[in-house]
């Protein structure tokens, strides 16, 4: 999924308002409503590339099969899942976007094996009630962020058989410290100084909002470290709040100015476990990777370590934001904490 703004955690559409009606109140609130945000995805070849390669090239997993795709968008993911040969496909979305997957499935002749429900998945009652795999593009920013997993795991235990396929199943999130001076002069220190005044109040503010960007492999000083593992067969929505410690080994002798996140994907139940990663290294993806600024700069010799722990939990007044705090120590130096607010 991509960062659909204020309207990804909240109540489905009261209105069924046509495309052409909605103003930018409607859109406000259903912003998956625009056909925007779905081009940045579907344009996102790394994104849909994948889903589409594990899913097509993999017809004997899904021939006369029962399938279910969690947050349909404009259905491209049952379609692929139809020309896989499944028996049948229900899409399920709760935005207005839907209205244009039906014309879609219609005009590409998938109306008698796609069935779309409008809703959302928590309440709905679906024309299918146990399916052999469940296929969904639910992520965000920093893996997490306005993230729909608790809605892939409820459907899964509410819909899909036993012994049933996830569609990615596998999601690991990633550390690393990067050197970044110039771009943190440009986005944190900026308000030292604006015109002369001081604008400091809001460089702690600035500060604990992490940064969605990309960032190039060579500010990468340090070993990645692995902090979250998910297997969507198993995890459990408590899962989805963790502390996980990590140690950070420097690779060469550099400054750091903040962390960096992201995640890679992978379909292990292909034959050829499809997969993709949207960390520097890799091609660009809408993902981007997130940036955590620290508010000093720490200095590290090659070989020279960074220990600590992240935690990440849902916000408890929005639970599509996140809380997210780094400890960290490195050298002589005292460890120190960091809390951040992904919203
Ligand atoms: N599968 C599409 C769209 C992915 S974006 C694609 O790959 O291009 C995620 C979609 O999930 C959005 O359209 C959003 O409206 C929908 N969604 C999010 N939470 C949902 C929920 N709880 N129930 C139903 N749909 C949901």
């Amino acid at each position: 999924m991509s960062s659909a703004g204020p309207s990804t955690s909240t109540e489905p559409m009261q209105e069924d308002l046509p495309a052409e009606n909605m103003t930018s109140r409607d859109y406000y609130a259903d912003s998956y409503a625009h056909f925007g945000i779905h081009e940045e995805m579907l344009k996102d070849s790394v994104r849909t590339g994948s889903y589409r390669n594990a899913i097509i090239n993999n017809p004997h997993l899904f021939k006369d099969k029962l399938v279910l795709d969690v947050g349909c968008g404009t259905g491209i993911l049952s379609m692929f899942a139809a020309r896989a040969g499944a028996k049948h496909v229900v899409g399920v979305d709760m935005s207005n976007i839907i209205d244009q997957a039906n014309k879609i499935i219609e005009a590409n002749g998938f109306k008698d094996t796609i069935t779309l429900v409008k809703g959302k998945l928590e309440d709905i009652t679906l024309p299918i009630q146990e399916f052999d795999i469940i296929i969904s593009e639910w992520m965000g920013y920093f893996l997490l962020y306005e993230s729909m997993l608790d809605t892939v795991l409820l459907a899964r235990d509410r819909y899909l058989k036993p012994g049933g396929l996830i569609f990615p199943d596998v999601a690991t999130l990633y550390l690393a410290a990067i050197e970044d001076m110039d771009y943190k002069e440009e986005k944190i220190n900026f308000w030292d100084n604006v015109y002369g005044f001081d604008y400091s109040c809001i460089k702690d503010i600035a500060l604990r909002e992490p940064l969605v960007d990309t960032v190039e492999l060579k500010a990468v000083v340090t070993d990645p470290c692995m902090i979250k593992h998910i297997n969507l067969l198993t995890a459990k929505k408590e899962d989805l709040a963790f502390t996980a410690p990590f140690s950070l080994t420097a690779t060469r002798n550099d400054y750091v100015h903040a962390f960096l996140a992201w995640f890679d994907i992978l379909f292990d139940c292909t034959h050829t476990k499809v997969k993709f990663s949207t960390g520097p290294h890799a091609k660009y993806t809408h993902w981007k990777q997130t940036v955590f600024y620290t508010p000093e700069t720490l200095t590290l010799s090659e070989g020279q370590k960074i220990t600590g722990r992240l935690s990440c939990a849902p916000n408890a007044r929005n639970n599509r934001d996140l809380d997210i705090s780094i400890t960290y120590q490195a050298g002589d130096e005292p460890e120190k904490e960091i809390q951040y607010k992904m919203y």
